[in-house]
């Protein structure tokens, strides 16, 4: 296997620096508009430093994956989703279904690699969401005229969150909707759909909420609810690729052999999306790790006759040894699903497996370690000079964007039945003790097992057939978390301790099902906590204390309040006395 890791060594250092910048340090925007423009300043600062072209998207997505990791979009969270709509799912929609229009496509591929334009995404419908195959708007044939109409059928079919409702930006959409010719229905397909011309004013027949209406918690974009009402957009909109066709004349060639093959084939790039939306947020955990470690190394606390630091008590290392192990976890499902994911040819199933185990594990698995974090760092780990809180709501927000976890983990543990993808039981290995990693290991493959088991039985034996995965879905979510951590686990195989203390802490999160299940003891339970304890510790003291280091942000640590040479001094400064 080839490492792709040094591929991008020169725009990782550029993206780098630029991230140093004012204009990426902290902003205090004056109204909600600067804050819009802001963003889009950014964006613009960062496509022009890398220098994405469509057939990047196309033959190396390391690229784009470089763009998304750097600490350039460690400011604002909702620069992650803008230029994952902008790249990967527009300009990439375009670029993968083209097929033999290109030549009439290239002036948006020309605006959208040069950010004259800005790309954007439209799928989901305010009663659409994950559930996105029943989506209603619709795009009817105007053979005469050669051209398609866009049509917004009832309120429910509004597309929903697109980045839409600033006024001054230019905005190209690709847009999902049901494909009509003389009265008869032919799929979901994607249609290119400019909204707003290069003075960002909206084009006829495109209503947009304005720029307050999207409230969401945290977000500096600008977000919309928007409606079509007869857009017309021309022949050569339709984006079919190699396998779909509308006919001058108004027939329907496909080479899909049903609809939803047709659908997968519209939102071809949904699955490369979830790891360009990962990768966003591999900053963002280093940062959040080491700023609250660094507050755990500095911040002092009274003893009897003595002052000591955070860093000396007990809670205090074990809760950051545990967001340690479990963010370094994260990092590595993500590198080693990048790494085949650009290294080694993968069937769609594939793709699209990975990439929900990806997305799935990572933010969850981050979830709570994110929150430690911040609340172990209490009110400066608050503040958004110090860099934790844009981690958490960037986490929520990807747990969401492009299939939220919980279906995804649905999806996962579909996979595993259907596909006979369940990992084999290991039997045969004669363990010294329960806290080896062997051991271990075992125990998660001895649940993956089981659990796969019992929800093949409930499945074969629900008495309504037609509801059995619904009635069943508590234990395929249970049996995709387990597979999910058993695989998360095998990445870390380099690192001992840390690979132990995940397993232990997903045995004994999960003591009840474990004891129920008879697969571990009382007298064993109290030797892994005993084991996690201990090891913890020693991963706090030997490894999460010098992570600035290990994951080379020690600069931009310094950055911050929290890292700087003195806390106080610098909100002195901040506070201009
Ligand atoms: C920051 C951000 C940016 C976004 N940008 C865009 C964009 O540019 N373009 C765009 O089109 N969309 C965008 N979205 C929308 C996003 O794709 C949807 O929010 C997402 O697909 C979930 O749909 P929903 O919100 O309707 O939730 P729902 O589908 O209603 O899901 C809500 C909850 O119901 C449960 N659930 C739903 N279905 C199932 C199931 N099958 N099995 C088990 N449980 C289930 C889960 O617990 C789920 O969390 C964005 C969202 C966010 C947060």
């Amino acid at each position: 296997m080839q490492n792709i890791s040094d591929n991008y060594s020169i725009l990782r250092l550029k993206l780098k620096e630029l991230s140093t910048e004012r204009s990426f340090q902290y902003i205090n925007p004056k109204s909600r508009e600067e804050q819009v423009e802001h963003l889009y300043y950014q964006m613009q600062q960062i496509v022009n430093v890398a220098g994405i072209k469509a057939v990047d998207i196309l033959t190396d997505m390391g690229k784009l994956l470089t763009v998304m990791e750097s600490p350039c979009l460690l400011i604002a969270p909702g620069l992650s989703p803008l230029l994952a709509s902008h790249y990967n799912l527009c300009l990439g929609t375009i670029i993968s279904l083209a097929g033999d229009k290109i030549s009439e496509l290239q002036e948006y591929i020309d605006d959208l690699e040069t950010l004259k334009t800005k790309g954007i995404y439209m799928v989901t419908e305010l009663d659409r969401g994950n559930n996105v195959m029943g989506l209603q708007t619709q795009a009817y044939f105007d053979e005469e005229l050669q051209q398609f109409i866009i049509n917004t059928p009832v309120a429910g079919a509004c597309k929903f969150m697109p980045y839409l409702s600033s006024d001054h930006q230019p905005k190209l959409a690709v847009v999902m909707a049901r494909l009509w010719l003389k009265e008869k229905e032919y799929g979901v397909h994607p249609f290119i759909v400019r909204c707003r011309d290069q003075n960002g004013k909206l084009l006829r027949g495109i209503k947009v909420s304005k720029l307050s209406t999207v409230d969401m918690y945290s977000s500096e974009a600008d977000h919309s609810v928007t409606s079509f009402d007869n857009v017309r957009v021309p022949y050569h909109a339709f984006l079919g690729g190699d396998l779909n066709e509308v006919t001058t004349e108004g027939h329907f060639l496909t080479k899909n052999t049903s609809k939803r093959d047709i659908f997968f084939n519209s939102l071809c790039r949904v699955e490369w999306g979830k790891l360009v939306l990962v990768a966003a947020l591999m900053s963002h955990y280093k940062m959040a790790i080491a700023v609250a470690i660094e507050y755990s190394k500095k911040r002092k606390v009274n003893g009897k006759n003595t002052e000591f630091k955070l860093s000396d008590i007990a809670t205090h290392k074990l809760d950051l040894a545990n967001a340690y192990v479990a963010l370094t976890a994260s990092i590595a499902l993500y590198e080693d699903t990048k790494q085949r994911c650009l290294t080694v040819e993968q069937t769609h199933e594939e793709l699209q497996h990975e990439a929900a185990v990806v997305k799935a594990m990572c933010v969850e698995i981050a979830r709570g370690a994110l929150n430690t974090c911040m609340a172990r760092a209490g009110a400066h780990g608050k503040m958004i000079r110090n860099r934790i809180a844009q981690a958490v709501i960037l986490n929520d927000h990807t747990a969401t964007a492009e299939g939220d976890s919980l279906p995804v983990l649905m999806k996962i543990a579909k996979d595993l039945i259907s596909r006979n993808l369940v990992p084999e039981q290991l039997y045969d290995i004669q363990t010294i003790s329960i806290t080896t990693q062997q051991a271990l290991l075992k125990l998660l493959l001895s649940q993956i097992n089981l659990l796969s088991q019992q929800i093949r039985e409930k499945l074969d034996t629900d008495e309504n057939q037609s509801l059995a995965w619904n009635n069943s879905t508590h234990i395929a979510k249970e049996l995709a978390w387990a597979y999910g951590i058993y695989k998360t686990a095998i990445t870390l195989r380099s690192r001992s301790n840390v690979q132990r203390s995940f397993c232990i802490n997903h045995i004994l999160s999960n003591a009840a099902w474990f004891s129920a299940n008879q697969l571990v003891t009382g007298e064993e339970f109290q030797k892994l906590r005993e084991c996690y304890e201990e090891i913890c510790i020693d991963i706090f003291d030997k490894e999460a204390i010098s992570v600035a280091e290990e994951f080379d942000i020690v600069d931009l640590v310094k950055m911050t309040p929290i890292g700087s040479d003195d806390n106080a001094l610098k909100w002195m400064e901040l506070s201009r006395f």
